[in-house]
């Protein structure tokens, strides 16, 4: 008997906590195992819940959830619910799944609840829900490696696309202290959490990002061009800017960034980063400076391979 007969299955992230919530497709697989990816897509999109399935099951407190399209069946289920679920898979079966098969599913579904909750506790930072610093280093050799890979052309999956580099960016909060001491600490934490959401939204799903430790925040951005970098970092840095705050509150932030070199050890990677945002407060904050352009441009020295402490730019400031 064909009980279920999974065709194919989709992994979606759940972004809640904004005006509309977000379903981003973060992995797919097929049955014959001929295809999938997992973590690397490179065009994955964020989508408001347009799907009347995946909207009922992306609210708090929905279990699975089945609907039968022509000749083949949709099954979802929450991953990590709470305040509303943090995945939803998605399987398509070509024929009626039945109860006991469905059962068996659900199981296994708990079951990665479950390990995913371990990973969340490990991985991420409870306050934003974002990757936590003690992820950073592994993700950064990881993204160091790709570089490399993306420079030598080595990329088979997509030989006729023209690679480009990866970027590494550092977001700070402009004058943080004062908001904490004009309107509490708690209030702080409250606006250190609406940024989380903020740059999470901002960023592509393949990009991550990353609470550093107070109020910093990295950014790892997977082949964008020399060109379109600035841009990027930049719409971030004004949508802070033009956005209110809770309590009306306005925020500003400052954004260095440098070019992920495959040569170059992490931590000069960071220091490259570390220096331009540092510059980019030296020059009157809310502003996004590259690495690169301000060695380029005389403003800044370039670093030798002994990278200067945290907080110690060389700057030659016009
Ligand atoms: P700048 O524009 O130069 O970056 O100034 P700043 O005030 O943002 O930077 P500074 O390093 O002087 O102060 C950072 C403040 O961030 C001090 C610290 O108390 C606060 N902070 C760090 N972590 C947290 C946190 O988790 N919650 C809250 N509410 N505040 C935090
Ligand atoms: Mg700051
Ligand atoms: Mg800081």
């Amino acid at each position: 008997m064909a009980a279920l007969c999974g065709r194919s299955a989709i992994l979606f992230r759940v972004d809640q906590g904004g005006p509309v919530c977000l379903l981003t497709p973060i992995g797919w697989c097929v049955s014959d195992m001929r295809g999938g990816d997992w973590d690397r897509n490179e065009a994955v999109v964020s989508k408001t819940v347009a799907d009347p399935l995946l909207k009922q099951v992306a609210q708090p407190g929905v279990r699975r959830q089945i609907d039968a399209e022509g000749d083949h069946w949709r099954i979802a289920w929450p991953i990590g619910d709470g305040r509303g679920p943090h995945w939803v898979v998605e399987v398509r079966s070509s024929v009626s799944p039945d109860a006991e098969v469905l059962a068996g599913m659900s199981g296994l579904v708990r079951g990665i609840d479950a390990l995913l909750g371990q990973w969340r506790h490990a991985n991420l930072d409870p306050l934003t829900g974002l990757l936590n610093r003690r992820t950073f280093d592994d993700q950064f050799v990881e993204l160091i490696a790709e570089a490399g890979r993306l420079q030598r052309g080595e990329r088979v999956d997509d030989a006729e696309k023209k690679a480009h580099p990866c970027w590494l960016g550092i977001v700070d909060i402009d004058h943080f202290k004062c908001i904490n001491d004009r309107e509490g600490h708690a209030f702080g934490d409250e606006v250190l959490a609406f940024l989380g959401g903020l740059i999470k939204r901002a960023f592509r799903a393949n990009d991550k990002v990353f609470r550093f430790g107070g109020e910093e925040f990295v950014v790892m951005l997977r082949d964008a061009s020399e060109e379109g970098v600035h841009e990027i970092f930049d719409r971030f840095r004004a949508k802070v800017a033009e956005t209110a705050f809770p309590r009306g509150v306005s925020v500003t932030c400052s954004v260095g960034y440098a070019r992920v070199d495959p040569l170059c050890r992490p931590v000069e990677l960071v220091a490259r980063a570390d220096e331009a945002m540092y510059c980019a407060k030296a020059k009157g904050r809310n502003r996004s400076l590259g690495y690169e352009q301000l060695v380029m441009s005389g403003a800044l020295k370039a670093l030798g391979s002994g990278a200067r402490p945290h907080g110690e730019a060389e700057l030659f400031l016009g």
